[in-house]
C-alpha cells in the first residue's frame, strides 16, 4: 500500500511558519500584505480568490482583492497594476488567471513589479528560475518540492516523467527537478505512447487537466505519483488526473486529490508573500 503524502498536513505546518515570520515582521513595523486582482465572475476563479483571503488571514498577512467587471480594458487593468507596484503596503500582486479571452495575459504578467511577482510568472523571475536562483519560488511545483522533501523523497539520480508543459506547472517543475539532479522527461498532449514515458518514471508528476488520464498500467511499482490535476467530474466531486484507485496499490507514495498538491500550492503563495516583504524591507 503506497504511503499517502498528506499536503493538507504540511500546509498547514508552513502557514503556521508563515504566521510566526509575519509576526517578526510586524514587530518590526512592517505588515506583509498581498494584493490579489480578480477579473470577471468565473466561479472557479472566485473560489481561488477566497480561499487566498483565508490564508492571508491565518497567516497575518493583509490581503486585498481587487475585483474589476469583466470588461475592463487592458488599460484599466494595466493602470490598476501600476498603483499596486507603486503601494508600499502591498509586497505581492496576484493576478488571478484565466482572464477573459479579451486581454492579453502575457503584457499583464509583465506588468507586474517582479520584485511582488509572487506567482512567479513574470519573464525576469522565469528567467531566474532556470538559472537555478529563483528570487520566488513558482508555486505548484515548489509545493511538489516540498512534499518530496517531507517525506524524504531526493529527486536526485531518479527519472521524473512530467505530463504537461505549461508555464505555470510543467516547465517551472521541470526546472526544480533538474536543479535537484532528477533526469527528467516532460511529456505533452503530442506525446505518443504516454504510458511507455511514464512506465519508466521513478517520480511521475501529472500536470494535464485530464481526468483518468494516468491509469494504473501506466505506472510503474514502486513509483512515486504527484497528481497535480484539479479537474470536476461531472458528479461536481474534484478528481486529478490519476485514477488513484488503480495507481495507488503500484506506488510507493502518491498524492490524493484533494489534500495534496492544491494546499502545498497555497502555502507557498503564503511563504513568497513574505519573502516579498522582507525583501522590500532590507
Ligand atoms: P494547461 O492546460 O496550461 O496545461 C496542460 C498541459 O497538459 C499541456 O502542456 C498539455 O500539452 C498537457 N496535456 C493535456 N492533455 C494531455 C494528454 N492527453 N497527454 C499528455 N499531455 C497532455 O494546464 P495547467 O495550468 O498546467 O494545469 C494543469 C492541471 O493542473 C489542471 O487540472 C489545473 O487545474 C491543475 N493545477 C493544479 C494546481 C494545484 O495547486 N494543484 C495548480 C495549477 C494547476
Amino acid at each position: 500500500m503506497a504511503t499517502l503524502m498528506d499536503g493538507r498536513a504540511l500546509a498547514k505546518t508552513i502557514r503556521s511558519e508563515v504566521l510566526e515570520h509575519a509576526g517578526q515582521l510586524r514587530r518590526r513595523g512592517v505588515t506583509p500584505g498581498l494584493a490579489v486582482v480578480l477579473v470577471g465572475d468565473d466561479p472557479a476563479s472566485a473560489v481561488y480568490v477566497r480561499n487566498k483571503e483565508k490564508d492571508c488571514a491565518e497567516c497575518g498577512i493583509h490581503s486585498t482583492v481587487h475585483r474589476l467587471p469583466a470588461d475592463i480594458t487592458q488599460d484599466g487593468l494595466l493602470v490598476l497594476l501600476s498603483r499596486l507596484n507603486a503601494d508600499p503596503a502591498v509586497h505581492g500582486i496576484l493576478v488571478q488567471q484565466p482572464l477573459p479571452e479579451r486581454l492579453d495575459p502575457f503584457s499583464v504578467i509583465c506588468a507586474v513589479d517582479p520584485k511582488k511577482d509572487v506567482d512567479a510568472l513574470h519573464p525576469e523571475n522565469v528567467g531566474l528560475i532556470s538559472l537555478d536562483r529563483p528570487y520566488f519560488l513558482p508555486c505548484t511545483p515548489a509545493g511538489v518540492m516540498a512534499l518530496l522533501e517531507h517525506y524524504g523523497i531526493d529527486p536526485k539520480g531518479r527519472h521524473c516523467v512530467i505530463i504537461g508543459r505549461s508555464h505555470i506547472v510543467g516547465k517551472p517543475m521541470a526546472q526544480l527537478m533538474l536543479a535537484r539532479h532528477a533526469t527528467v522527461t516532460v511529456c505533452h498532449s503530442k506525446t505518443p505512447d504516454l504510458g511507455a514515458l511514464t512506465r519508466q518514471a521513478d517520480i511521475l508528476v501529472s500536470a494535464a487537466g485530464k481526468p483518468g488520464l494516468v491509469t494504473g498500467d501506466m505506472v510503474r511499482f514502486g513509483a512515486v505519483v504527484v497528481d497535480v490535476g484539479i479537474n470536476k467530474n461531472p458528479d461536481g466531486k474534484l478528481a486529478g488526473d490519476v485514477v488513484f484507485a488503480e495507481a495507488e496499490p503500484a506506488a510507493a507514495y502518491i498524492t490524493p486529490v484533494p489534500g495534496g498538491v492544491g494546499p502545498m500550492t497555497r502555502a507557498i503563495l503564503m511563504k513568497n508573500t513574505i519573502t516579498a516583504a522582507v525583501e522590500a524591507t532590507v
